[in-house]
């Protein structure tokens, strides 16, 4: 019997051009898609108001659309939903599991410092910044509140521990993690999250009431993302996110994580990397179709 039809999603972040690391990540979601029988959704992921910009959404269509990839309906935009992702956090932090941390970098550099001055090197998270050091976890319900009322700023972490036992504690509450899914090979393993690489996640943002991790679990089950493919830079963030989907009750996706495309110095492409941008090929004169097939991505998507 046929299960529910899979759905795929590519979801760029408009913060500059699509480059041709960008075209394959793409590619590769509406190939799988493709040949599971599935939809690919566009989806927007501008909650970052300092970076994202509407004119890279505009190029980013543009360039799309020229490669020759359809979206199964209007691409979802992630800063008209910050109020959904503000509620979970609410929810959250009602229930014990998110509290405010109102550390400055310039407190967490100095804590770090402190703490490195006896030799063991303080742990960092997966992308390199420590983990909290700072005593927002131990504060009092009062203080916090007379600090939030004073429009202090603060971020939103997750009570990471706190989070995983009451996984665990509800009934039949299983470990979380996710299938780690090789398309290749046509098979699927299982991962154990390991949140605590994380410390206690940040989960909303000093300046925007949501964080990556929230946005795009939250988004992924509202619109019933059953395969993630994204590139393995992102895979330690698979660990925040299957701890988030197993606490809210979300289902977790399978994952895909492909390699990163290099470019010539072996450093992985960025969007300042103009030469390898879709708009710069395109100007060159190179076609969708040199594109495709220089990604090894042969007939129409
Ligand atoms: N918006 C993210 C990015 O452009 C990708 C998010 C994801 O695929 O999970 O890097």
């Amino acid at each position: 019997m046929a299960g529910p039809q899979p759905v795929f999603r590519f979801a760029p972040s408009p913060n500059g051009l699509l480059h041709l690391g960008h075209a394959a990540s793409a590619l590769l979601n509406a190939q799988l898609a493709s040949r599971l029988g599935g939809r690919l959704l566009l989806r927007i992921e501008d909650i970052d108001p300092g970076r994202s910009r509407p004119e890279f959404e505009r190029a980013i269509r543009e360039d799309l659309a020229w490669l020759g990839l359809d979206f199964a309906e209007p691409p979802r935009r992630q800063s008209e939903h910050i109020a959904d992702y503000a509620a979970v956090l609410a929810t959250l932090q009602r229930e014990g599991l998110a509290y405010p941390c109102f550390c400055t970098r310039g407190l967490t550099a100095r804590l770090v410092a402190e703490r490195e001055a006896g030799g063991a090197a303080w742990p960092r998270d997966p992308d390199g910044a420590p983990l909290h050091a700072g005593p927002c976890r131990q504060l009092s319900d009062a203080e916090r509140r007379r600090r939030v009322a004073a429009g202090e700023p603060h971020a939103l972490r997750l009570a990471t521990d706190e989070a995983l036992r009451r996984i665990l504690a509800r009934g039949g509450g299983a470990a979380p993690g996710w299938d780690a899914w090789d398309p290749a090979a046509g098979d699927q393993r299982r991962v154990p999250a390991d949140p605590a690489r994380w410390g206690d996640v940040v989960i909303g943002r000093k300046d925007v009431a949501a964080s990556y991790h929230v946005a795009v679990t939250h988004d992924d089950a509202l619109q019933g993302v059953t395969h993630v493919v994204r590139g393995e830079d992102l895979r330690e963030a698979t660990h925040a996110h299957a701890l988030l989907q197993a606490l809210l009750g979300w289902p977790t996706p399978v994952y895909h994580h492909h390699a990163l495309l290099l470019g010539p110095d072996g450093r992985k492409l960025s969007k300042s990397l103009g030469s390898t941008a879709l708009r710069a090929l395109r100007a060159e004169g190179v076609s969708a179709r040199e594109v495709r097939r220089r990604l090894g991505f042969t007939g129409s998507p």
